[in-house]
Order: structure tokens, then C-alpha cells, then sequence
């Protein structure tokens, strides 16, 4: 292997050993008797100091050769001294030069010169090449791993389903088209339907990470047109309140997961990370409303909660509850999907809920109605033709337990956990109304 240790792996213990480093040039300094290069790999910097009496000449000569990030590989011998910014340095024995970079750089990965979006997101490979970049897809690795994690323990399946499919979820709005030979089809845009046939199979408690996909014709700081969904289905529920529950202690945990795994990645964000108190407070779709009034905004019930209200919302919630977090339920039955089961005598609101995070929508969730007949009925009352959902609705008309579950947005997630700007900031590669590539 061409690296023996990364630079965060160099303890007091390998002093005076010998060790191979690698990465990319991050700086050099040549005052001329002695010479410094610092290397930067995944974990961080180490600093190469190359006397000339110290080291071989080939290796000292070719130190003011290399160009900012030039990939390299060093052996050499550990030394640990005060004089050191790191508190250590290697004194090279070899130097070899791996890839050379051209110059100048698409954009300047010590962060000094900054760079608009665009460009970042042009040179994505390179803008990751920057400390606080790769925190944040550090951090989104820990936040998949410990979803997973919750999930098993919890006694959760994971299943895939398709990503082609043949009917909308909610109607024709936001879908994405394709051909599929001789047929029409669309790239899904939620595992909906599917994560609720599963609990016909006796499955019970089923989770999905998968990508969904959705025609968003506007350019928002929180829409992508690919993103990640994070969905669970669970079966013989009560009510809702049960779907919450799971669901508020998953988001506790991942942000608990995340700041004790994450502690470095934090701090090079510069970013506290609070731990979330449980339980997130719940706040009905009608008091949300007052709460609006009072502060001015007026919305009309039976609307959705608007951009603007959901932020007046989230600074109401932040400043009087000490509550980043918090539900939003009780909604009226015209503002949710066909899928989710009304109240009993109550027909006007329904089972569904929304978690909000920082005054953003993370999840909609609730319990769905598993009674085939009431089923078919409110996909008329929506306006659609259950002939299209017969695939689905057979799965209700041969034993289907009460269910509920819910959809979380991994990027939505993880922007509002970290509270950046931009939800393009949280995937690799965003796909929006311009950009296809890279
Ligand atoms: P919004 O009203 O904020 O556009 P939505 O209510 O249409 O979202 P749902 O259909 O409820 O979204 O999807 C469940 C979750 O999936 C959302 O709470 C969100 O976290 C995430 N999500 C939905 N659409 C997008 C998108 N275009 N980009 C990123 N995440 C999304
Ligand atoms: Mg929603």
C-alpha cells in the first residue's frame, strides 16, 4: 500500500517509526535550507519538513516542484516536537509524485477564494476536497448508517421496491415520464403504494431508502428532482400517535448518532448540534392556524401551510417551546392524500401528520385507511378513477391489518440538522430544473 497510516492515525506511539502518508499538496514553503509540505488526506493535514542536511537530495529538490494538489505519497520517520503546528512532522525518506494537478484549479480547495454554488457543484470531486464539504457527506454517511441501525433494532424489514412504475401515487402532477417500450411510464415518486401492499404480506414493519423522483418546476432551496427518501410502513397500529412516536425517536437518534460521531465533522462546521428533547411537541393543524393569526398571517383552513408560514411557524415554535422539532397533525382531510384515514365522526380532518425541523417540512406521515370500500371512496372524492389503483386495492381486499408509516426526506433532513442555506449543499450531485450533469 502506498499509505500506512492516515494523518489523524499519527500518535505519540509512532514516534521515531517509520510511516507512509498520502494525498494531495495543501501548501508548501521552501525557505531554502529547509523545505515544508503539508498533505492533506480524508482525515485531515500532515506536515512533511525536509532539512537539507536531513534528507536525501532528490527528495529535497523535488519538494519545490510540486504543484498545489499534486497527488503524493511520503515515507518517512515521525518526529514529534513543540515546533511543529500539528505537534508532529515527518522527516521524508522518499517522495513520489502520483498524479500531477494542472493549473490553475477549477476552484481553490482551501477555501480562501470562494466560489459560487454553480462552480462548486461543476467540480464537485474538487469541492469536496475542501474540510467542510467532506464533513457534511461524512455526516450524511452516519446519518443512513444510524437510520439503518434504528430500524433493525426496531425490528424493521428493508425491502425495494420499483422506481418504474405505471400509475402516480397522488395523480398526474410531478412525475417524471418515460417510455417503457411499447408503454408509458414514470420514474416513482414515493414508495407509497407499494410500502402499504407490504403490510398485506404479514411483513409487518417494513423501512426503505431509496431514491424518489418528482418534476418540481420550481427552483427552491429545499426541492430537488432526485432526492433520497427514508419511508417505513408499520402494521396493527392504534393510531397515529404510534407512527409519531417511532418517528420522533428515530430523528432523536440519528442527531444523537451524529453528534457523538461526528464530533470532528461538527467542529470543522463550526456548528452546535443540540440534542433534541423527546417528545417533539404536537401541534394541531388548527392551533398552528391561531398561532399564524397571531402573528399575522392569515391562513385559510383547509389550505397547506405556506413557505412563509411554516418559517413564522418554526421561529414561533424556537423561541416560545425551545422546540426545533415539532409535529404538525390533525390536518384537514382535503389538504392530504386519499391514503390517509379520517377521524370517526370527524370526517373534515384526518390521521395524517408533518414533522417540521427548524420551520421546513422533513416527513409527512400518518395512518392510513386500510377499509377497502372507504379506501376506494376517497380516491374518487380526489378526483381519481380507482380502476387506475386496482393493483393496489387488491392488496386491501384480503386481509389488510391497520397501518400507518411515513416518508422522510434524507437531504431535507440533514439541511435542517445542519441548518444550511441550500438543500443542493447535501448531495452529491443535485439534480434540479438545469442541472443534468455532472
Ligand atoms: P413540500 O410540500 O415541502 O414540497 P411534500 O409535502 O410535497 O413536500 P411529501 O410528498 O410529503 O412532500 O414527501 C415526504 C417527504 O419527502 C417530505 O417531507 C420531504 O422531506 C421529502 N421531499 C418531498 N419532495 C422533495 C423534493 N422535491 N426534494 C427533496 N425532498 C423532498
Ligand atoms: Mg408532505
Amino acid at each position: 500500500m502506498l499509505r500506512t497510516h492516515y494523518s489523524s492515525e499519527i500518535t505519540e506511539e509512532l514516534n521515531g517509526k517509520n510511516v507512509k502518508v498520502a494525498g494531495w499538496v495543501w501548501e508548501i514553503k521552501d525557505l531554502g535550507g529547509i523545505k515544508f509540505l503539508w498533505i492533506r488526506d480524508r482525515e485531515g493535514i500532515v506536515q512533511v519538513t525536509a532539512p537539507k542536511r536531513k534528507v536525501a537530495p532528490e527528495v529535497f529538490k523535488l519538494i519545490p516542484k510540486l504543484r498545489s494538489e499534486d497527488v503524493v505519497a511520503v515515507e518517512g520517520v515521525v518526529n514529534f516536537t513543540p515546533k511543529a503546528k500539528l505537534g508532529f512532522e515527518i522527516i521524508p525518506e522518499r517522495l513520489e509524485i502520483l498524479s500531477r494537478a494542472e493549473s490553475p484549479l477549477p476552484l481553490d480547495p482551501t477555501g480562501k477564494v470562494k466560489a459560487e454554488l454553480d462552480t462548486r457543484l461543476d467540480n464537485r470531486f474538487m469541492d469536496l476536497r475542501r474540510p467542510e464539504v467532506m464533513a457534511m457527506f461524512k455526516i450524511r454517511s452516519n446519518v443512513f448508517k444510524a437510520v439503518r441501525d434504528f430500524f433493525h433494532g426496531e425490528g424493521f424489514i428493508e425491502i425495494h421496491t420499483p422506481k418504474i412504475i405505471a400509475t402516480a401515487t397522488e395523480g398526474g402532477t410531478e412525475l417524471f415520464p418515460m417510455k417503457y417500450f411499447e408503454k408509458d411510464a414514470f420514474l416513482a415518486q414515493s414508495p407509497q403504494l407499494y410500502k402499504q401492499m407490504m403490510m398485506a404480506s404479514g411483513l409487518d414493519r417494513v423501512y426503505e431508502i431509496a431514491p424518489i423522483f418528482r418534476a418540481e418546476e420550481h427552483n427552491t432551496t429545499r426541492h430537488l428532482n432526485e432526492a433520497w427518501s427514508i419511508d417505513a410502513e408499520m402494521a396493527f397500529i392504534e393510531n397515529e400517535e404510534e407512527v409519531m412516536n417511532l418517528l420522533e425517536r428515530l430523528v432523536a437518534y440519528t442527531i444523537s448518532y451524529v453528534r457523538e460521531h461526528n464530533e470532528r465533522e461538527l467542529k470543522v462546521l463550526n456548528f452546535e448540534l443540540e440534542e433534541p428533547k423527546l417528545p417533539f411537541p404536537r401541534v394541531t393543524y388548527s392551533k398552528a392556524l391561531e398561532i399564524l393569526a397571531d402573528l399575522g398571517k392569515t391562513v385559510e383552513w383547509g389550505d397547506d401551510v405556506d413557505t412563509e408560514g411554516e418559517k413564522l411557524l418554526g421561529r414561533y415554535m424556537l423561541e416560545n417551546e425551545n422546540a426545533p422539532l415539532y409535529f404538525i397533525y390533525q390536518y384537514p382531510s382535503e389538504a392530504k392524500p386519499f391514503y390517509i384515514m379520517k377521524y370517526d365522526g370527524k370526517p373534515e380532518i384526518c390521521r395524517a401528520f408533518d414533522l417540521e425541523y427548524r420551520g421546513v417540512e422533513i416527513t409527512s406521515g400518518g395512518q392510513r385507511e386500510h377499509r377497502v370500500d372507504i379506501l376506494v371512496e376517497q380516491i374518487r372524492e380526489k378526483g381519481l378513477n380507482p380502476a387506475n389503483f386496482e393493483f393496489y386495492l387488491r392488496a386491501f381486499r384480503y386481509g389488510m391489518p391497520p397501518h400507518g408509516g411515513f416518508g422522510l426526506g434524507a437531504e431535507r433532513l440533514i439541511k435542517q440538522m445542519l441548518d444550511l442555506a441550500n438543500i443542493r449543499e447535501v448531495i452529491l450531485f443535485p439534480r434540479d430544473r438545469r442541472r443534468l450533469t455532472p
